[in-house]
């Protein structure tokens, strides 16, 4: 009887340790006092030498039977376990299948790229083709082969960015001119479009850096009457609508004469709005007859050939265009302006 005591005793702390047993490896420890070599099942093996005879094989089989239960038992609580474990670990990392999405954005080409795209576009279409130049330039393309004189106000350095004295970032892609005229005879008929530097403060009318499209056309017999055709032909094409201009005299040294072209307000047709500042009028360009220094310089007989030119801001269009008026926008990179524009 001895011995079915100790047997109860077994089941009894057996069945306590399983029932406390709260992971797996818990588990793997009781099986090894339980069912291991040195464990009191394996004891009471030892013990059933000491028992009579008649006793040893009802002995014999309760502990059997206790070593399969405690086997049998302990498989099932591990499979008990792991189950809970496992649901544990899909409720930590359960997904919110009804959560909205997180969108992807694609990205857009820069207002700026697209207006120089159409530009660009545009005057290829008028028959000019595209060229360009450093915009790291030296003073003689930026100023000097363009009949600035040595004084002009221009050259300083509170307008521009020189890197040396005679090397500097080219304040106007006009420094395309004497490269071709170097290069090329008559008949030129180009554009150059590209960035330009400026030492100015930065306002919502200015900027350090821009860009801009220069057109040249040289042949013979280039005449002025040419110059105000081409301009009105390109702003009717990029503002979709036709288009009124309107010249003011005004001087660039590389140029003769020179004058500011105005288009009436695509806005307000001239009766005078916020856009046009309430003057019917926007300035567009800069533009003139090539100024026979200027040809002579390129090795161009002004004699014989004559040419225009004119340049504007890209950036300036582009704000005309679709009324804005901070040409800071441009360049900070805030999605909500630049994605209005994305293609
Ligand atoms: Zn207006």
């Amino acid at each position: 009887m001895y011995m079915k005591q100790k047997i109860e005793a077994l089941k009894k702390s057996f069945k306590s340790e399983i029932e406390n047993a709260t992971v797996a490896k818990d588990l793997e420890q009781i099986r090894i006092k339980y069912l291991g070599k040195k464990s009191p099942i394996q004891a009471l093996m030892q013990d059933l030498r000491d028992c009579s005879p008649e006793e040893r094989p009802e002995m014999g089989k309760l502990i059997n039977t206790l070593k399969q239960e405690v086997s049998v038992e302990i498989d099932t609580h591990h499979e008990t376990l792991q189950s809970k474990e496992l649901s544990l670990r899909l409720i930590e990392e359960k997904v919110d299948v009804t959560l909205p999405g997180r969108r992807s954005n694609l990205g857009g080409m820069h207002p700026l790229s697209q207006m120089l795209i159409e530009v660009t576009e545009i005057l290829i279409g008028m028959g000019f083709s595209v060229q360009e130049c450093p915009e790291i330039e030296t003073e003689y393309y930026n100023y000097g082969g363009l009949n600035y004189p040595p004084d002009h106000p221009a050259r300083d350095m509170q307008d521009t960015f020189y890197i040396t004295p005679d090397i500097l970032l080219r304040s106007h892609t006009t420094s395309i001119q004497q490269h071709m005229m170097e290069n090329v005879q008559p008949p030129i008929r180009i554009l150059s479009p590209g960035k330009c530097y400026r030492n100015e403060t930065i306002t919502s009318r200015s900027h350090v850096f821009f860009h801009q499209v220069d057109v040249l056309y040289i042949d013979k017999d280039v005449a002025f009457s040419d110059l105000l055709a081409t301009k009105e032909e390109f702003y009717t094409k990029i503002f979709k609508q036709k288009i009124d201009l309107r010249v003011r005299p005004s001087y660039f040294p590389f140029v003769e004469p020179g004058m500011e072209v105005d288009i009436k307000c695509t806005s307000c047709a001239g009766s005078g709005c916020v856009l046009c500042k309430h003057t019917g009028w926007l300035e567009v360009a800069g533009a003139g007859m090539i100024h026979p220094n200027v040809l002579k310089e390129g090795g161009i007989d002004p004699e014989v050939y004559s040419g225009y030119a004119w340049g504007g801001g890209i950036e300036r269009l582009f704000m005309l265009r679709h009324g804005i008026s901070d040409i800071r926008l441009f360049t900070e990179n805030d999605v909500r302006f630049l994605s209005q524009f994305s293609s």
